[in-house]
């Protein structure tokens, strides 16, 4: 047997997996991993595919120690960039944040220090991307942009963010490569995505969707049932532990939590009709397991990172299939089984058509009366619940077997 060439690596011999071990502590990759660090190392565009959990951040944390020059990393959420800067730091990276909660002066020192080459990963929220700052990052040495929930950038997705398209064209004015990262599956939003983003000939990876530790069952509504007592039941059954009711109107989330309220549930409700201390109050109660159960619209959604969720209740239908996957995919990120107990009716899919019916913007109505529709039959069809989802993400499985009320 012939002894392994070494392979020179681009920075002083080290490969990603080196910085793998070394810096992460990890043994191997996570499926994908390796592919998308590959093409981004080799200056391709790419595009991965993954759900949240999966191992996204190291594709971009493991070149930029590599790369020579700044990964810039456009992140939506100023609450979440500041976890991320603290847990590379704490990794030995050097790396800042630059958002609109800076002090001048620190802001000021930390655009300095970037643009003289200080920093291996930059995060950034799009909204600073407005007139200056986007003349000059022109002017810093990036070496790669990534742009992070790209799927907000998409009208069609589930999370659209009109910040998101102060990135079109940014890729073309720093002449890099760019990654765009999303847990969201669909191929529409992935071609909005590329499209948007103006990516050239990307790589791609896409990494199974299928979450086998969710236990997912619905229920037709109006059928003789009562929904609250089932909904009542279904938190008793979880006592003590975490949950998530989702509900299609803000008087949905309050009548829901004071029923619960007066059952003697721990319940806290969050819209966006309350007033943003209340909102950020209740998060961060759910977040520390000081109650056990959100009743929220979907206003309560991207910013959650508790692992420990063990259920996910739709009193009313999601909008459509990404979304519900979505939401339920906020259940039992840490592997554990979790129940996802889905109430659905047709009015609920009317209801969704009066949202609709206000948008003046071409074809979202018909998007929209199509995108409840499909979800509507999906759950009227049958079969397993996870075949029919993951299909919806062009993913073939066998029936779950075990993990839906079908199976
Ligand atoms: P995503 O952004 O896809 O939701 P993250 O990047 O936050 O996921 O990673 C989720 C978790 O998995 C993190 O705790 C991360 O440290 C861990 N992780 C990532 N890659 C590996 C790996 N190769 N081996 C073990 N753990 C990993
Ligand atoms: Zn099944």
């Amino acid at each position: 047997m012939t002894a392994p060439v070494p392979v020179a690596g681009p920075a002083g011999g080290r490969t990603p997996h080196d910085v793998l071990r070394d810096v992460f502590g990890y043994a191997d990759f996570r499926p994908g991993q390796q592919e998308v660090i590959d093409a981004v190392l080799a200056g391709r565009d790419c595009i991965a595919l993954m759900p949240t959990g999966a191992g996204k951040s190291i594709t971009y944390q493991i070149p930029a120690r590599l790369l020579g020059g700044t990964v810039l990393v456009i992140s939506p959420l100023i609450s979440l960039m500041k976890d991320q800067v603290d847990a590379v730091a704490g990794l030995g990276y050097r790396v800042t944040a630059i958002n609109s909660t800076l002090e001048p002066d620190e802001r000021r020192a930390r655009l300095d220090a970037f643009r003289a080459g200080a920093y291996e990963l930059v995060y950034l929220a799009p909204e600073a991307l407005d007139g200056y700052l986007g003349d000059f990052v022109q002017g810093c040495p990036v070496a790669l942009l990534v742009v992070d929930e790209a799927h907000c950038i998409s009208q069609w997705g589930h999370d659209f963010r009109p910040s998101y398209r102060r990135l079109q064209g940014l890729k073309e004015q720093l002449a890099v490569p760019v990654l765009a990262l999303t847990a969201t599956a669909t191929r529409e939003v992935a071609r909005d995505i590329l499209r948007q983003l103006g990516m050239r000939k990307p790589a791609g990876f896409k990494g199974s969707f299928f979450r086998p530790n969710l236990r997912i069952g619905v229920r037709k509504k109006g059928q003789g049932g009562n929904t609250r007592r089932e909904i009542l039941a279904l938190v008793r059954a979880h006592a003590g532990e975490s949950g998530i009711i989702y509900c299609q109107s803000r008087k949905g989330v309050e009548q829901t939590t004071a029923y619960l309220a007066g059952e003697g549930v721990k319940a806290l409700p969050y819209h966006a009709g309350l007033p943003p201390e209340e909102r950020a109050r209740n998060q961060e109660a759910f977040q520390r397991d000081d109650c056990d159960v959100v009743v929220a619209t979907v206003a309560f959604g991207m910013g959650i990172d508790k692992p420990n969720v063990r259920f996910v209740i739709h009193r009313d239908m999601p909008k459509d299939i990404e979304s519900w996957y979505q939401e339920i995919g906020r259940a039992g990120r840490d592997g554990l089984p979790s129940d996802c107990a889905l109430f659905y009716s047709w009015a609920d899919v009317m209801t969704y058509d009066r949202f609709a019916d206000r948008s003046e913007e071409d074809g979202v109505r018909e998007r929209a009366r199509a995108g409840s529709r499909a979800l509507f039959n999906l759950v009227e069809r049958g079969g397993c619940r996870h075949q029919a989802l993951v299909r919806h993400f062009d993913e073939a499985i066998d029936g779950c077997g075990a993990s839906c009320d079908a199976c």
